[in-house]
């Protein structure tokens, strides 16, 4: 059995207790669990280090003048990728599962860390270290809700796991990043996916009733490349509705506090990423960091159709009018906003500029949330990176 390297712990909190992040707390996980010692340090949202953690954990930190880094972060190469044999009922074609069951099958892993739902709710959160491919496969598709993935992490540490693969979005990464070296791993696979606009299980419970025809049955959604949000429901049905008809003034606060200041919408810290979208529709996004997210991606290659990445029209114009039209919690009427959603399909833009029109959108108006709600964090708290994307844009006065 493996044992931890000697670190400094201490008594972790009972659920509903303040965090240290308090308001800003996206739940990660990890101040449940006696490694709370280093939140000063992990906490994503109590100390920015994007830029050093790149640095441990892919040899280089991120190329502020090269267009794909600033944007996408450090990485060796990016395409679009699906299943030949798509998984049924994952959130995409099923990457991300397939790649974690088959780490397991080579014997690369002993556990993987993911997240199944509880039995009365698919959308609560339950996480766990998977042990067979079955336990991989029961945590397939998202749950859109804050995760605490880390509190498995003490468990990690007492089942002596010498090799571990987790599955984890931004904040969690990054808290992981901070304290992998204390678990007593000899190797850490990390596979990201990106992640914006998440919220706690009210939060969800109002966005589905409020965009919804049916919130009851949506089974899973997601934010489109086609600008409409698609709600996948139980009978396999799929409710298409344009983001331009989405009632901004009610679902302004609906966010968590943690997504609306959060930059690290890439996933910056995985070695490797599975996302959608800088990927044609259909498609899902691979971004591959470093040599340990290529040696992840090597186990699945004969599953995957695979085209590479491209790029097409100009995003600027269209972040710039969504700047102030969310600001002031615009709505269109239905029929207008599904006639804008089929012009922007159109001529909108398409591949890497999608993703670089998404990463725009949410920069600008999270920067405008931590200035306006926590001036005081707004310097230390904005990476470089997402400081050079938000100034091309002209952003409201307060
Ligand atoms: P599957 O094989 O279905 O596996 C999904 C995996 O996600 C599971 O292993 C599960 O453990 C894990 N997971 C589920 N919920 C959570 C959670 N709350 N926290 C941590 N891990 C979780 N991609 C984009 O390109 N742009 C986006 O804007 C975007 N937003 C996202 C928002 C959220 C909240 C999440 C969780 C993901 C988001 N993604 C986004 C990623 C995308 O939706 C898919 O998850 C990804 O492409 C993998 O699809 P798949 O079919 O391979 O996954
Ligand atoms: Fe703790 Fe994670 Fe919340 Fe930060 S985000 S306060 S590390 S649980």
């Amino acid at each position: 059995m493996s044992v931890a390297p000697p670190h400094q712990k201490a008594k972790g909190l009972a659920p509903g207790k303040p965090r240290p992040a308090k308001a800003l707390c996206s739940e990660c996980g990890l101040c449940d669990t006696y490694y709370i010692h280093y939140v000063k340090q992990a906490c994503a949202f109590l100390n920015e280090q994007i830029a050093e953690l790149e640095e441990q954990a892919h040899g280089q930190s991120r190329d502020l003048n090269n267009e794909d880094d600033l944007y996408f972060g450090v990485h060796q190469q990016m395409f679009a990728a699906r299943k030949k044999e798509p998984i049924e009922g994952a959130q995409w074609t099923g990457i991300v599962s397939s790649i974690a069951c088959e780490m397991l099958n080579q014997g690369k892993v002993e556990g993987v860390v993911c997240v199944q739902n509880s039995d009365e709710d698919r959308f609560q959160p339950v996480p766990i270290i998977a042990r067979t491919p079955e336990e991989v496969l029961a945590a397939k598709v998202n749950k859109p809700t804050l995760s605490p993935n880390l509190s498995i992490l003490e468990e990690v540490e007492q089942c002596g796991f010498k090799r571990l693969l987790v599955i984890g979005v931004g904040c969690q990464i990054q808290a992981l990043r901070e304290v992998q070296d204390k678990i007593g791993l000899e190797k850490l696979y990390v596979l990201g996916t990106p992640c914006v606009d998440n919220v706690t299980r009210q939060g969800l419970q109002k966005f589905l009733e409020t965009t919804s025809k049916s919130p009851d049955t949506v089974v899973s959604y997601e934010f489109m490349q086609d600008f409409r949000v698609h709600f996948k429901h139980e009978d396999g049905s799929i409710e298409k509705v344009p983001f331009f008809g989405l009632n901004t003034k009610e679902l302004k606060d609906v966010f968590a506090p943690s997504c609306m200041s959060c930059f690290d919408y890439v996933n910056s810290l995985a070695d490797l990423v599975v996302g959608y979208m800088g990927a044609p529709l259909n498609y899902q996004w691979i971004v591959v960091r470093n040599d340990t997210g290529q040696e992840m991606l090597n186990v699945v290659e004969d599953q995957l159709e695979t085209q590479p990445v491209s790029s097409k029209g100009d995003r600027k114009n269209a972040v710039q009018q969504s700047i102030p039209a969310y600001d002031k919690g615009v709505t269109l009427p239905m029929w207008a906003a599904r006639l804008m959603g089929v012009i922007i399909e159109r001529i909108g833009p398409q591949g890497l500029e999608y993703a670089r029109f998404s990463i725009d959108s949410h920069f600008t108006r999270n920067y405008l949330y931590v200035k306006r709600n926590y001036p005081e964090k707004l310097e230390d708290h904005v990476p470089e990176f997402a400081k050079r994307i938000v100034e091309q844009y002209e952003l409201p006065e307060d």
